[in-house]
């Protein structure tokens, strides 16, 4: 018997419906149609659970959920990705992971009567996305041990709830979540199968790639300080205009991004103060976000950023600060998945690519945990993700659920050797 990849997708049709609108997908972490989400794929795994007597299912102390089909040893392999998405999400962003893995973990369930030679465990991601609190990978970051509790605490959404009260809403204690580091126990690698996000795959003809590892991340808010002043009676050349200093910049980090291969960055948020039509912009708040595979390319990046951002704001007759939101280094997988996930590639659709990932996946935080990681892509349909229009072919979908069943064969057998 084989897995079934048509179970993967109707399953990610039921949960589209689920929790998604005419906007798209809406399972925002820490609110009610995200635990609906969570509280579906409970049921389907309680529905496993009672066939076969070796699953169980748990959540811990970061609000991960955890399906474990334990099987002959202690030694686990993982496999995961997200549920939750953006506001006006995509259906596929994260929830393919996730419920490819189930369709893997039926299928072995299946194939060993209930005991694989190796221990499988699927986990859900808790806030992979970070969309409401600005923090991503929060779930993962607790398991890995890299939390940041103190900064993370008083982060407020767009209605100024705390994460930390959110969290308690949840039934998480956000002192206590570093206790999820527990489940890092027996985990001998991790898997994650996850939607490309980007237009490389589609162009260059190929449904699926093997990932070499995440691009780093350096994310700063930057705020220029000018002069607030009337619009009618101060002089052109008399102004201290913050916007002008910001906007200088946002044009600027296209050279600074150009000078490197697959570097990219982006100011995606531009605060005006006051932000009326008859005043001078005397305060402008916007963020940073860098990124590129190369440690010594991200460093570069960021100090002509911020010696770029003080000349503008010299020229304006401006000051800037810079925060730090959240950075991460880049993380390269483990050389020997990459190779098993190339080849559970080539055997399941004939080439393979290797390639980096621009997004931020869970994958990271457990690869900086030290378990040995890799994750396959699959193509997206016009590079669109985080909107309603994200997309991939269905019989894309049908093979990366192959490709994903592949790749956790050989990886049982490398673990067990
Ligand atoms: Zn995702």
């Amino acid at each position: 018997m084989a897995v079934d990849p048509q179970l993967a997708i109707a399953m990610l049709k039921e949960l589209r419906t689920l929790t998604g609108d005419e906007n798209g997908a809406q399972r925002l972490a820490w609110t009610a149609t995200w635990l609906k989400a969570r509280e579906w794929f409970q049921g389907r795994v309680e529905e496993l659970a009672s066939e076969y007597g070796t699953i169980e299912h748990h959540y811990d102390a970061a609000g991960n959920s955890w399906t474990t089909l334990r099987g002959q040893t202690e030694k686990a392999l993982l496999l995961g990705s997200h549920l939750d998405s953006v506001p006006n999400g995509g259906w596929l962003d994260g929830c393919l992971g996730v419920i490819s893995a189930y369709a893997v973990i039926h299928h072995l369930a299946e194939q060993y009567n209930g005991r694989p030679p190796v221990t499988i465990r699927l986990v859900d991601w808790a806030d992979e996305e970070g969309a409401r609190f600005g923090r991503s990978l929060f779930g993962s970051s607790a398991f890995a041990g890299t939390h940041s509790i103190s900064a993370d605490r008083g982060r407020t959404d767009s209605n100024g709830i705390r994460l930390e009260d959110a969290l308690r809403e949840c039934g998480i204690n956000i002192d206590g979540i570093g206790d999820a580091q527990k489940e890092r126990a027996n985990a001998a690698a991790y898997l994650e199968l996850h939607i490309e996000q980007g237009p490389v795959l589609e162009k260059m003809s190929m449904p699926l790639a093997a990932v070499l590892g995440t691009k780093g991340v350096e994310r700063h808010a930057i705020t220029f300080y000018g002069q607030e002043a009337h619009s009618g009676s101060t002089p052109m050349g008399q102004r201290r205009d913050a916007l002008a200093a910001a906007s200088k910049l946002a044009l600027e980090i296209r050279n600074i991004a150009g000078k490197h291969q697959d570097a990219v960055c982006t100011m995606g948020s531009v605060k005006t103060f006051p932000g009326i039509v008859t005043a001078v912009v005397g305060r402008c708040e916007t963020t940073l976000d860098q990124r590129d595979i190369d440690a010594a390319v991200l460093a570069a990046m960021f100090a002509e950023a911020q010696s770029r951002a003080r000349q503008f704001a010299a020229e304006e007759g401006c000051t800037v600060e810079w925060s730090g939101i959240w950075n991460i280094e880049p993380v390269h997988f483990h050389p020997h998945l990459i190779a098993l996930a190339e080849q559970a590639v080539i055997e399941t659709a004939g080439a393979s690519h290797r390639m980096p990932s621009g997004p931020l996946h869970d994958a990271a935080e457990v690869s900086r945990a030290g378990i040995p990681t890799v994750m396959l892509f699959v193509q997206s349909l016009q590079g669109i993700s985080h909107n309603k229009i994200e997309d991939t072919l269905e019989q894309h979908l049908a093979l990366a659920v192959t490709a994903l069943d592949k790749l956790t064969a050989k990886t049982i057998a490398w673990i067990q050797h």
